[in-house]
């Protein structure tokens, strides 16, 4: 079958590859439908994290169910279903209590398309068929009434913007939410967006980057053109979604007394400054941490079906798979691959 492999940094191509077949009874195939370009999907093919061997690409996809070994139940060949990118087993103890990204069956970082940082090969979803290990956990169906492509992203980034400011504003509801963006667009605009939907009394989007505080305009929020230097204000919540350390910094500063910071930032190297002493004295809170995808899928379609989160409105460029390797090197906030 063929693999959209990346060979070497800058360098994308079609490979065929042996097709996976089902390795226990609880596993199933999925033929990915649309594939979505997950934000750090630009790093790991620019060889940011290093890449000693080609790797395959893509982990945010609906697709459909081919195979289904025989003891999963509550799912159908034939189904389109969202597949979470994490792979996760559903049962264990981590996986019980919600924190499915780190589930005790899998070594550390066990996902799809993302060789480069976890060492193993998972596949990817830009393919003809991908294997999926824990069937009932890892797969969520489609609502007959959505639109694959629409939720192409839902595998990943819809879900990190969604978890950044759930639990934040069920803590503290209707309050004013700062979005920062520093690195790449689209889980930033996921979470604006998500941050309306929960009923955020108004979100504002810091960025240097035009296209993006344009988009963020559209979706609803308040544009805020930044060099990253003097805060905008303080926020009870603030969402640092980038890599670099200004943007960090400046994530902090805008946070209120006694506000949350949440971070997205995946920040490369062994340490990071952060002025401890400031946030002691005012009491930030600091959040930092993967996103559990098995464990959200369930609330965030649900959010999605009912019409409150549109995430197809931050999908910039849709192509099809022929045109998958020369798109996936090209900008665009939200790329999607559809067949
Ligand atoms: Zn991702
Ligand atoms: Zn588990």
């Amino acid at each position: 079958m063929q693999q959209l492999t990346c060979t070497s940094p800058g360098h994308i191509e079609w490979r065929d590859v042996p097709s996976p077949r089902l390795e226990s009874d609880i596993e199933a195939l999925v033929r990915p439908l649309a594939v979505a370009r997950c934000d750090i999907d630009t790093f790991l093919t620019s060889g940011l994290f290093g890449a000693a061997q080609p790797f395959a690409l893509g982990h945010e996809c609906v697709g459909e169910i081919e195979a289904l070994g025989d003891a999963v139940r509550g799912l159908e060949v034939g189904q389109r279903v969202v597949v979470s990118f994490q792979v996760s087993c559903g049962t264990c103890a981590s996986c019980a209590a919600g924190h499915s990204a780190n589930c005790d069956r899998m070594p550390t970082l066990s996902d799809y398309g993302m060789q480069p940082l976890s060492g193993v090969e998972y596949g990817g979803m830009l393919s003809d068929r991908i294997r999926v290990p824990f069937a009932e956990a890892m797969l969520r169906p489609v609502p007959d009434a959505l639109q694959t492509n629409a939720l192409a992203s839902v595998s990943d980034n819809v879900l990190d913007g969604y978890r950044a400011v759930a639990p934040h504003l069920e803590e503290r509801p209707g309050s004013e939410v700062l979005v920062v963006h520093h690195g790449a667009p689209s889980i930033p605009l996921y979470a604006a967006q998500a941050a309306l939907a929960l009923g955020a009394a108004r979100v504002d989007f810091a960025s240097r980057d035009a296209a993006s505080l344009d988009l963020a305009k559209r979706l609803g929020c308040n544009p805020i053109e930044t060099d990253l230097e003097k805060a905008a204000g303080r926020y009870p919540i603030v969402v640092d979604a980038g890599l670099s350390p200004e943007g960090l910094q400046y994530s902090l500063r805008s946070t209120q007394p006694e506000g949350i910071c949440q971070s997205l930032g995946f920040y490369p190297g062994p340490t990071m400054p952060l002025p401890l002493g400031r946030m002691y004295t005012l009491g930030i809170r600091f959040f930092i941490g993967r996103c559990h995808a098995c464990a959200l899928l369930p609330e965030v379609l649900a959010l999605i079906e009912a019409g409150r989160l549109q995430p197809q409105d931050v999908t910039t460029r849709t192509v099809s798979w022929e045109e998958a390797p020369d798109a996936f090197l090209e900008p665009a906030i939200k790329l999607v691959v559809a067949r």
